[in-house]
C-alpha cells in the first residue's frame, strides 16, 4: 500500500474540525433553543399563574363589591327610612334587604350569605329579642357553646346577625353574636375602626356546624350624619356591619372553573390565607403536587416550575401558589430536532469536507504522479534521443503527411553509413536512399507499407553518396498520434552489406573448392543430376581425374608449392572443358569432370584428351619445369549408372583400374571392375569384427584457450588398430561404417569411452576438462540418440556441460526442423553443441541463427589458407564476428603454424586445436599434457 492511499483512508483533519465545529454550533443552537423554550415555558407558566390569581382576586373583589353595594344600600336605606319615619338608623326593611341581596347571591354562588350585624347593648337586649321573636318565634341572641349554639351569656354589647340572606341554609346564624367569637370580635373592631371592608382571618363557618372554612368581609354601617373623623367618633357612630360570608373553596373553585382554568392536569394550584392565629392555612388545592421529575429531565438540569403570588383581600394577605411540571419531551422536540439535525448536518458537512479534501489530495497525488511521470517521460525522451544519436544503425524520421515522405531527421549513423550530411537529407524524399537501385522488387514492399501506413520490412540494395552498393535491412514503423493519424515514419536501417557478402562467399565456399575455385563434390553431384535431367537420354560422362605422383610434389616441394600446382592444374582443366561442362576438385589431387554433348565413348575420349593435354603442358614451379601426367576413369550415363553417386563411384573405380594398369591412362568403366566393391565387403566384415574384438581406440587432441593458453578440453578421434592393416584412420572407414550402419554401435562406444575417460581425468584433478565427440549423420538421425547420450553421461558421471557434440552442417540439411528439435533435446540436457567443419557446408546465416549451437568450429581449409589467401583470412574474421554476434564461441581446427595462431588470436578466435599444439594422441601420451595444463605451440615443420 502506498502512502498516498494510506492518507486517503484516514479522516482528514479538516473533516474532523468541521464535524466538531458543527457539533459546537449545534450545542449552542440547542442551548439557545432550550433557553428560549425555558423562558417561553416560564413566561407561559407565569401567565397561567397570573390568570388564575387574577381570577381568584376578581372573585374576592366582586365579593367585596357586593359588600360595598350592600353597605351602601344600608347607608342609603337607613337615611331614607330615618328621614321618612325617624326609625332607627340602619333599620332597613327585612323584605327590602332580601330583595336587594337575593340577586347578588344568585350571581355570586360562593357568597354563603349577606348579613347585617347589629350592635345591641345589654340594655337593649330584651326588647330586641322580644321584637325579633315576633317574626321568628323563640329568637334569642346566641353564641357557640360546647353542644352547639346556645343562648348567649350576658355581655355589655352584642353584635347580632340581624339580617341574613338567604335565610335558608343560614338559619343557625340568625341571632348569632359575632362578638362571642374572639376572632370575629377582632376583625369586626378593625372594620369599625377603618370604615373600610375588612376581611376576617379564616374562620370555621357557623353554617354547616363549623365544618366549612370561610371568610367574612365586613364593612361598618355608621349612624347617618355622624362625624367619623376620629376613631372614637367612628366607634360611637357604628350601628353594625354589613358582612359577606364567603365559602372560600366554592369561591376559588367556582371562579377558576368558570374561567376554565382547572383543566390542566400537570398544573397544581393552592390558595392559602392567614388563620385566626395569624398562621397561613391552605384553603384550596387543585391538582396533585407534581411528583419527582423523570431521570432525563433531572439529567437535563430541569426543575419544577413554581410560583407564589400574594394578593390582598380586604386587608388580609392571601397567597396563591402554582406548580407545574416542566414541559415533556414534546416541548423539547425543536431542541431535539435541532440537535439531531445539527449532528446530521455536521456529519454531512464533515463528510463533504472529507470527500472534498480527499479529492483535493487525490488530485494533488495525481498531479504529483503526472509530474513525476512527465519528468520521467522528458528524462526518457532525452535518453531516447541520446540513444538514437548513439545508435550504430541509421535511424530516420520521415513525414507521413507530405508527398514523397520527406526526411525530417537523420541520426549521425545515417551520415556515417550513407555519407550524406544531415542537412543534405533534410526535406529530401525517403526514396533517395535507394540510389540507382530504385527498381528492385524488394522496394515495393516498403513503398506499400508507406502507402498503407503500416509496418514494413525488406532487405534492399541501396547506394551510399559515393555510389557504393549497400545492403540495408530496412524497417519502417508508423508513428501514430493518439487520434490514430500517422504523422511520421521511423525508419531503421541495419547495414548488412558485410554479412551479405560473407553469406555469398559462404555459399560459394559451400559449392566451390577454396583452393582452386572449381566446383566441389557437392556441386558436382548437383551438376551431374542436372545434366542427366536435361540430357534427354543422351549420354552424360563423369570423369575421375587423378594427377599422377602428386604426393611426390607435396613431399619434395612442400605443401605450398603443391597447392600452387593444384591451382595451376585446375585452371588448365577449367580452360579445357566447354562452358557447359563442369570441372570439380573433390579431394587432394582428385578432380572430376562432367562432360555433356558427347554422343559416344569416342567423342568423350576426344574431349577428355584435350583436358589431359592441357594438364600435361610443362608447368613452371619454384623455378623448375614440371610435366604432370594424369589418369582418368570414365563412367557414362545411362549405361554405367543412372544417378550421380553411381556414376562418380564407377568413374573412380575405372580410374583406380587405370592406375593399376599403369598411370597416365584413360579407362572406361566396365561392370567387371567391381573390385573395389569387393574390397568394401572385406572391410565391412573386418569392421564388424573390430567391434567385437575391441580394436577401436580413442586418441585425444587438446583444445587450447587462446587468451589464457590453458588446455580446456580435447577432441576424441577414433582409431582402428587392425591386426594386419595397422592403425586405420577414420577417413578410411567412417564412410563405410555409415553406409553399413555400423557407425551406430561404434559411435555409441566412442561416446561412452570419451565420457568415461574425460570424467576419469576430471576426478584425477586435471581440471574442468571438456571432451568433444564427433557424430556422424547416421548417428544423428537415430531416434534414440538423445537416450544414448544421456546413458553415456549417466554411466560415466560426467556433467552434461562437459560434453560437446560436434555436428556438421550437412547433417541438418535433409530435415532442418527435425535436426533443430534433436539439438534442442540435447541442449535441454545441458550438453554443448558445435558445428564442425564450419564454412564447408551450406551455411545460410539466417538459418544458422536458428540453430541452438554453442561453438562454431572453423574448418581446417580456411585456417590453412589464412596466410596465403586474403579471402580465407577475411572469411575467418567474418566467421569469428558472426559467431560472436550470435553469442557463439569459435574454435579453429587444423592450426599448424605460429602465423596462423597469431592471426587467429588477433581476430578474436576463442580456442584453437591443431598440430601446432599437439597431434591427436593416445590417453597415456596426452595425459601429462593435460596435467601440466599448458602446451607450448610449435610449428609442424620445426
Ligand atoms: P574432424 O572431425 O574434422 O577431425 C579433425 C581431423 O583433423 C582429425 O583427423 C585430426 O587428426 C586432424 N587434424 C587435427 N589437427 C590437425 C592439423 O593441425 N593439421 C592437419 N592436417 N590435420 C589435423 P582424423 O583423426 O583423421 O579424423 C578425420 C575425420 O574422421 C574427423 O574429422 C571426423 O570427421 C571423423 N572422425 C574421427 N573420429 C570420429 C568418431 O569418433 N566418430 C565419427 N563419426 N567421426 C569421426
Ligand atoms: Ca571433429
Ligand atoms: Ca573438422
Amino acid at each position: 500500500m502506498n502512502p498516498t492511499s494510506l492518507r486517503m483512508g484516514a479522516l482528514s483533519r479538516a473533516a474532523v474540525a468541521t464535524f466538531f465545529l458543527g457539533l459546537a454550533l449545534t450545542v449552542v443552537l440547542c442551548a439557545g433553543l432550550r433557553q428560549a423554550e425555558t423562558e417561553r415555558t416560564q413566561a407561559e407558566f407565569a401567565q397561567r399563574a397570573a390568570v388564575r390569581a387574577a381570577a381568584v382576586t376578581r372573585a374576592f373583589d366582586e365579593a367585596t363589591d357586593a359588600l360595598r353595594a350592600t353597605n351602601l344600600f344600608f347607608q342609603v336605606s337607613g337615611q331614607q327610612s330615618g328621614a321618612q319615619s325617624g326609625a332607627q338608623s340602619g333599620d332597613v326593611g327585612r323584605a327590602q334587604f332580601d330583595a336587594f341581596a337575593q340577586p347578588l347571591i344568585r350571581r355570586h354562588g360562593y357568597l354563603q350569605a349577606l348579613e347585617f350585624q347589629r350592635f345591641v347593648s345589654a340594655a337593649e337586649r330584651a326588647a330586641f329579642e322580644a321584637e325579633r321573636a315576633r317574626l321568628w318565634p323563640g329568637f334569642a341572641i346566641s353564641e357557640r357553646g360546647p353542644a352547639g349554639l346556645e343562648r348567649a351569656g350576658p355581655r355589655a354589647r352584642y353584635l347580632v346577625n340581624d339580617y341574613v340572606a338567604p335565610i335558608v341554609g343560614n338559619e343557625a346564624v340568625y341571632g348569632y353574636d359575632a362578638l362571642s367569637n374572639p376572632a370575629q370580635r377582632a376583625f369586626s373592631a378593625r372594620a369599625v375602626d377603618s370604615g373600610e371592608p375588612i376581611a376576617s382571618p379564616l374562620l370555621d363557618l357557623v353554617q354547616g356546624g363549623w365544618e366549612r372554612r370561610g371568610i367574612l368581609i365586613a364593612m361598618p354601617v355608621y349612624r347617618p350624619g355622624a362625624r367619623l373623623e376620629s376613631l372614637a367618633e367612628r366607634r360611637a357612630a357604628a350601628l353594625g356591619l354589613t358582612v359577606v360570608v364567603i365559602d372560600v373553596a366554592l369561591l376559588v373553585d367556582g371562579s377558576l372553573d368558570a374561567a376554565h382554568l382547572l383543566g390542566d392536569r400537570d398544573f397544581s394550584l393552592s390558595l392559602s390565607a392567614a388563620g385566626a392565629d395569624g398562621a397561613m392555612l391552605q384553603v384550596f388545592r387543585h391538582g396533585q403536587a407534581p411528583g419527582p421529575l423523570p431521570w432525563w429531565q433531572v439529567l437535563a438540569g430541569e426543575s419544577q416550575l413554581r410560583l407564589k403570588r400574594g394578593f390582598d383581600v380586604a386587608g388580609s394577605r392571601w397567597e396563591l401558589e402554582v406548580e407545574q411540571r416542566p414541559p415533556g419531551l414534546v416541548h423539547r422536540l425543536a431542541e431535539l430536532a435541532a440537535l439531531v439535525f445539527g449532528m446530521v448536518l455536521s456529519l454531512a458537512v464533515a463528510s463533504l469536507v472529507h470527500q472534498r479534501s480527499a479529492r483535493i489530495r487525490r488530485t494533488e497525488a495525481l498531479v504529483e504522479q503526472r509530474t513525476a511521470a512527465l519528468e520521467i517521460a522528458t528524462g526518457s525522451l532525452r535518453l531516447y534521443q541520446r540513444a538514437i544519436e548513439a545508435s550504430a544503425n541509421p535511424i530516420l524520421l520521415a513525414s507521413a503527411l507530405r508527398p514523397g515522405f520527406p526526411i525530417e531527421y537523420a541520426n549521425p549513423a545515417t551520415t556515417r553509413v550513407y555519407g550524406y550530411a544531415a542537412e543534405e537529407l533534410a526535406g529530401r524524399p525517403l526514396a533517395m536512399l535507394a540510389g540507382d537501385a530504385a527498381d528492385q522488387p524488394a522496394l515495393e514492399e516498403l513503398r506499400q507499407a508507406l502507402r498503407e501506413r503500416r509496418e514494413g520490412h525488406a532487405l534492399v540494395r541501396q547506394q551510399t553518396r559515393d555510389g557504393t552498393e549497400l545492403f540495408g535491412d530496412v524497417y519502417i514503423a508508423p508513428v501514430r498520434r493518439p487520434g490514430g493519424v500517422t504523422e511520421h515514419f521511423v525508419i531503421t536501417v541495419y547495414d548488412v552489406t558485410k554479412a551479405k557478402r560473407y553469406e555469398a562467399e559462404l555459399e560459394h565456399h559451400a559449392q566451390y573448392d577454396t583452393l582452386t575455385g572449381l566446383a566441389n563434390r557437392a556441386l558436382l553431384a548437383d551438376r551431374i543430376e542436372r545434366a542427366i535431367g536435361t540430357s534427354g537420354g543422351k549420354p552424360v560422362w563423369a570423369v575421375a581425374l587423378d594427377i599422377d605422383h602428386f604426393k611426390l610434389i607435396n613431399d619434395t616441394l612442400g605443401r605450398r608449392t603443391g597447392d600452387e600446382a593444384l591451382r595451376a592444374v585446375a585452371a588448365r582443366i577449367q580452360a579445357a572443358v566447354r562452358p557447359a561442362d563442369t570441372a570439380a576438385r573433390v579431394g587432394g589431387d582428385d578432380f572430376m569432370l562432367v562432360l555433356c554433348g558427347c554422343a559416344d565413348e569416342r567423342q568423350a575420349a576426344a574431349r577428355l584428351q584435350l583436358v589431359r593435354e592441357a594438364v600435361s603442358e610443362p608447368l613452371e614451379l619454384d623455378g623448375q619445369a614440371l610435366v604432370l601426367g594424369c589418369t582418368a576413369g570414365v563412367a557414362g550415363y545411362p549405361a554405367d549408372g543412372e544417378d550421380a553417386e553411381t556414376l562418380v563411384k564407377h568413374a573412380e573405380i575405372a580410374m583406380y583400374r587405370a592406375k593399376e594398369t599403369g598411370r597416365n591412362a584413360v579407362q572406361f568403366y566396365e561392370p567387371h571392375m567391381n573390385a573395389r566393391a569387393i574390397d568394401r565387403l572385406v572391410l565391412e566384415g573386418a569392421l564388424r569384427a573390430a567391434i567385437q574384438d575391441d580394436q577401436f581406440e580413442l586418441h585425444f587432441q587438446p583444445q587450447v584457450d587462446l587468451a589464457s593458453g590453458f588446455v580446456v578440453g580435447t577432441e576424441a578421434l577414433i582409431r582402428w588398430r587392425h591386426p594386419q592393416l595397422g592403425t586405420v584412420r577414420p577417413d578410411r572407414f567412417i564412410a563405410l561404417a555409415e553406409e553399413t550402419g555400423l557407425i551406430v554401435p561404434i559411435g555409441a562406444w566412442v561416446l561412452r569411452t570419451a565420457c568415461r575417460q574425460n570424467q576419469r581425468w576430471r576426478r584425477a584433478g586435471l581440471g574442468p576438462l571438456r571432451v568433444a565427440v564427433n557424430l556422424s549423420a547416421r548417428q544423428f538421425a537415430e531416434p534414440d540418440l538423445v537416450e544414448t547420450v544421456a546413458r553415456a553421461l549417466e554411466e560415466s558421471g560426467l556433467p552434461p556441460d562437459s560434453l560437446e557434440i560436434e555436428l556438421t552442417e550437412s547433417m541438418m540439411m535433409s530435415d532442418v526442423e527435425a535436426a533443430i528439435e534433436t539439438m534442442r533435446c540435447l541442449k535441454r540436457m545441458g550438453v554443448k553443441l558445435s558445428i564442425d567443419d564450419f564454412g564447408t557446408g551450406y551455411s545460410s546465416l539466417s538459418y544458422l541463427k536458428r540453430l541452438p549451437v554453442d561453438v562454431l568450429k572453423i574448418d581446417r581449409s580456411f585456417v590453412q589458407d589464412i596466410v596465403s589467401s586474403a579471402d580465407s583470412a577475411a572469411m575467418v574474421v567474418a566467421i569469428v564476428s558472426l559467431a560472436h554476434g550470435l553469442r557463439m564461441n569459435v574454435i579453429a581446427e587444423g592450426v599448424e603454424t605460429l602465423e596462423q595462431l597469431d592471426y587467429l588470436r588477433n581476430c578474436g578466435c576463442d580456442e584453437v586445436q591443431g598440430y601446432v599444439y599437439c597431434q591427436p594422441q593416445p590417453v597415456q601420451e596426452v595425459e601429462p599434457l593435460l596435467r601440466a595444463g599448458r602446451v607450448q605451440p610449435a610449428p609442424v615443420d620445426a
